[in-house]
């Protein structure tokens, strides 16, 4: 029986191994982590992610060929395929901080499969990683091998969009494998490739060499993120002239060679991976020398930093310049809807931008808790008319900050509403009872552009939609 190690628990590791048992009954595959609370809550009835359809696999293949455990090394050591899918945050400190990745974390992985490997591996890079990181982990795993041990590296990043993952990787675009173009090389991709095809279609697995497949994920996900920040940048101008930014993006979409999806505007992206992904392939540019290409992208995240400003900026403008002692509701905190995942989130900066102004904060997201929203309020953030200075967050900001487990409670006797998140239910909220329990004029600021501005405004909320012209 083929054994599969994955090294990382997380928001791929988990769903990703879960996928592969339930389509492969003849794998053997274990997920390690360092966390014992994360691996605590993998081996539990909840789970510490939230994603549709996870917990059904979970149950299905658990103690049948998936395993979670913090054993690391143990099962690093028995496993044939071994993946490595641990975290790959922007560096914070040091050479290429606030761009590069930081690849501790996946060196200390690599370190220790050289160390406790008694037999050949193949090490497959899931992890989002710079182009020409193989190279590297083919240094630290074959320096000081006096064991005859054969490690092959490939590359097969995942393209999974979180709150969509399971049917993303039960049916996926495609499935990307890069490897060396020697014969083991080839022999490796033959071998990963076999895994995939317990269930992905032939013409869907594709294989290319390391750099195109390394290099590929962060072409895929700053694409993605330019998309939203050209909608984004046109909905400033819609505003400004009176066009619609979704006739525009409908319009825009009908063209085939250009297609509808990503192009619905909003506050801006967030997420773990975009702005994260996009520095990372800003930073490879500028080393590279290619200081005009590392401009172009570097662009998609000003945009999106200036949607998020604007839309605060929007929202206390429109209330009378000031938001101070003013109630605000915030519908939704996770980035995305179907995700509890806050990383990078836009509601960490819109409701820091509404704490600068002394807001007090109502805030409901369905699956977001209390002690993660106020974790994340605490970080420090940057002040963007003054990006060189960090602004500390107070503590005694926490006292205008209330997190709340129902929507109405969220809007009841507040001044205004941002709706940051486009879960589903905010979409069915009867309207007409939140604006009654309201202050007036009662606000209604749409950072998903979820609702009905027509409707809304009938029932006598002065709304703010991205993209549409201002009610006046
Ligand atoms: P995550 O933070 O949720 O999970 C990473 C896990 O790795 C953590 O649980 C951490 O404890 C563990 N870990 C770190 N070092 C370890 C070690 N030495 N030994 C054992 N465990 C270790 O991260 P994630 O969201 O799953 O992302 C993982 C990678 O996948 C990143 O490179 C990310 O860019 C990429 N990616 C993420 C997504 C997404 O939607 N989240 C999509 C595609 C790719």
């Amino acid at each position: 029986m083929v054994k599969i190690c994955c090294i990382g628990a997380g928001y791929v590791g988990g769903p990703t191994m879960a996928m592969i048992a339930l389509k492969c009954p003849d794998i053997e595959v274990v997920v390690v982590d360092i966390s014992k609370p994360r691996i605590a809550a993998w081996n539990s009835d909840d789970l510490p992610i939230y994603e549709p359809g996870l917990d059904e696999v979970v149950k299905e293949c658990k103690d049948r060929n998936l395993y979670f455990s913090t054993e690391v090394e143990k099962h690093v050591a028995e496993a044939d395929i071994v993946f490595v899918s641990v975290n790959t945050p922007t560096k914070t400190r040091g050479l290429g901080a606030g761009k590069a990745a930081d690849l501790t974390y996946w060196e200390s992985a690599a370190r220790m499969i050289a160390d406790v490997s008694k037999s050949d591996k193949i090490v497959v890079e899931k992890s989002t990683v710079p182009v020409k990181t193989a190279e590297a982990i083919e240094k630290i795993l074959t320096h000081n091998n006096n064991k005859g041990i054969s490690f092959q590296i490939l590359s097969n990043p995942e393209f999974l969009a979180e709150g969509t993952a399971m049917a993303d990787l039960d049916k996926p675009d495609r499935v990307l494998i890069g490897g060396r173009e020697t014969p083991a090389g080839q022999k490796a991709v033959a071998a990963l490739k076999a895994v995939y095809a317990h269930w992905v279609p032939e013409d869907r697995i594709i294989t290319t060499n390391l750099w195109s497949a390394e290099l590929s994920k962060l072409a895929a996900n700053a694409f993605l993120a330019q998309r939203i920040s050209s909608i984004n940048a046109m909905s400033a101008l819609c505003e400004s002239t009176g066009a619609e930014v979704n006739e525009v993006a409908y319009a825009v979409g009908k063209d085939s060679r250009i297609g509808p999806k990503f192009l619905n505007a909003s506050v801006g992206f967030g997420g773990s991976c975009f702005q994260k992904d996009i520095l990372n392939l800003v930073y490879i540019c500028e080393c590279n020398g290619l200081l005009e290409v590392a401009h172009y992208w570097k662009q998609v995240i000003s945009i999106n930093d200036y949607q998020k400003s604007r839309f605060i900026k929007r929202v206390v403008s429109s209330m009378f310049n000031t938001v101070s002692g003013k109630k605000i509701a915030v519908l939704g905190f996770a980035f995305k809807k179907d995700t509890g995942d806050t990383r990078e989130t836009p509601a960490i900066d819109v409701c820091h931008g509404l704490l600068g102004d002394k807001a007090l904060l109502s805030i409901y997201d369905p699956q977001v808790t209390e002690e993660q929203i106020k974790r994340d309020l605490a970080m420090n953030k940057f002040d963007w008319d003054h990006p060189q200075h960090l602004q500390p967050q107070s503590p005694t900001a926490f006292k205008q900050v209330s997190v709340v487990w129902d929507a109405y409670e969220a809007c009841k006797d507040a001044h205004g509403i941002c709706v940051i998140t486009e879960w589903d239910e905010f979409k069915k909220l009867d309207y007409q009872k939140i604006y009654d329990n309201m202050q007036k004029p009662a606000f209604l600021f749409d950072g998903r552009n979820v609702l009905n501005v027509e409707e809304m405004r009938k029932i006598g909320f002065v709304v703010y939609s991205i993209g549409t012209p201002l009610d006046s």
